[in-house]
């Protein structure tokens, strides 16, 4: 990983430049995230809290007359891909197994999606580089997707708003890439802000930003990447949806969110013969409160108040929903003892990185124990840095 300031749009036009030789029309820049609260709430119709992280990815393009598309990234140096925008087909793409065509299907499902919207979208040269580590949980497929949406939107005068631009780049990622991701990454990367939270009704994606600055409070907020990521994820994503929707019928309602938390000891006296179904259905229930909790106290002003609720969404997650491992629960767990205020994964699961709420002064001793704690259980060193909430996309040249 790039530290986050000194990559620019500067460079990435330069690297444009070296690649297409031509200068890009513009660079645009959409940032990676973390799940403040809400986890696996979004495909729920429940509430999500992200905010973006001062790490991005910059898309460097420019129009072309031809209908080619010509794709390039700092990550997978020499090799440019070319398609031609008439032919996208995401049934080819499905087609192609493993990570479905690789990397470039994620710029080209944006493209395929805004055009199967029926927008007029042409052929495009794109450079992107990235400062959003990837598969760490931390939405570097978002920001890839969002910050190729950002640049057609403009560049062929879309009048796309920030929802839509998220609501098309789920559909490259769910039909054209292939996974079955939920809106909220997608979200974060378009419409959060600086120093806000994103409280996210992802039923109809009506949003409230909340002002969250730790900082001002004499707080940090970690990221604990712990540079894991375990195979069993993709097939437990889909395992989890479906229990989720079987949970939903057999309660009746069109979504869980529509179980309200007060019917909480009717619901498990209902599942009692599928304690399974019951334990899904019991974190994203409890999980939708909590998101509500956390806006409660971060309204309030009481943002120490949030700490016990990260660390019990962390327990639900870990208990009922199952999305843990070992190394996550290590990371919580170190820094809780180590006097953070609270602690959880975020994002999917499986891997990937978790969020520590510390007291400035505790920064140093908390991070040492995390380090301490993976190198005792044989881990790989674990990358932590602080999340500053950040702005959403935006073009920067
Ligand atoms: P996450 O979104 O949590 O980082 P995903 O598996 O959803 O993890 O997305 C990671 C994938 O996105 C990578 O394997 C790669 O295919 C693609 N990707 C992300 N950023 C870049 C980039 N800058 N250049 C090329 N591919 C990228
Ligand atoms: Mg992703």
């Amino acid at each position: 990983m790039t530290d986050p300031v000194e990559h620019g749009p500067g460079r990435t036009a330069a690297a444009f430049q070296e690649v297409y030789g031509a200068v890009p029309a513009g660079v645009w820049a959409a940032p990676g995230r973390i799940n403040l609260i809400g986890e696996h709430t979004d495909y729920n119709d429940g509430f999500v809290m992200p905010l973006a992280l001062p790490h991005t990815t910059l898309a460097a393009a420019a129009p072309r007359a031809d209908g080619v598309l010509r794709l390039h990234s700092g990550a997978v140096p020499g090799s440019v891909v070319e398609l031609r925008v008439a032919e996208l087909d995401p049934a080819a793409v499905g087609r192609a197994g493993g990570d479905r065509g690789g990397w470039a299907a994620y710029p080209a499902g944006v493209v395929w999606a805004l055009k199967d919207a029926g927008l007029a979208v042409g052929g495009l040269d794109l450079h992107l580089d990235s400062t959003v580590p990837t598969g760490a949980g931390l939405s570097s497929s978002a920001a890839l997707e969002v910050a190729t949406a950002a640049a057609l939107n403009e560049l062929y005068g879309l009048g796309l708003d920030s929802r839509s631009i998220a609501r098309l780049c789920q559909r490259a990622e769910n039909a054209f890439v292939g996974v079955p991701c939920g809106i909220m990454d997608q979200t974060a990367s378009a419409c959060c802000t600086a120093g806000h939270a994103l409280f996210l009704d992802t039923r109809d994606l009506r949003m409230r930003q909340v002002p969250f600055d730790p900082a001002a409070e004499g707080l940090r907020l970690l990221v604990i990447d712990t540079r894991v990521r375990h195979e069993l994820g993709d097939g437990a994503y889909a395992q989890r949806r479906a229990s989720c929707e079987a949970g939903a019928r057999a309660l009746g309602v069109r979504a869980l969110r529509d179980v309200p938390y007060a019917h909480l000891n009717s619901v498990v006296a209902e599942l009692a013969d599928d304690p399974v179904t019951l334990r899904r259905v019991r974190h994203v229930v409890t999980e939708i409160r909590r998101v509500e909790e956390v806006v409660e106290c971060l309204d309030a002003g009481a943002v120490r108040a949030i700490g016990p609720l990260l660390t019990a969404g962390h327990a639900s997650c870990r208990d009922d929903f199952e999305i843990s491992c070992p190394e996550l629960d290590l990371a919580v767990e170190a820094a809780t003892a180590a006097g953070a205020l609270g602690a959880r994964m975020t994002g999917g699961g499986f891997g990937g990185s978790a969020i520590a709420l510390v007291a400035e002064a505790a920064v140093e001793r908390v991070s040492t124990a995390v380090d301490r704690a993976f190198a005792a259980a044989g881990y790989r060193p674990p990358r932590l840095f602080p999340a500053l909430p950040s702005e959403g996309a935006r073009r920067l040249l």
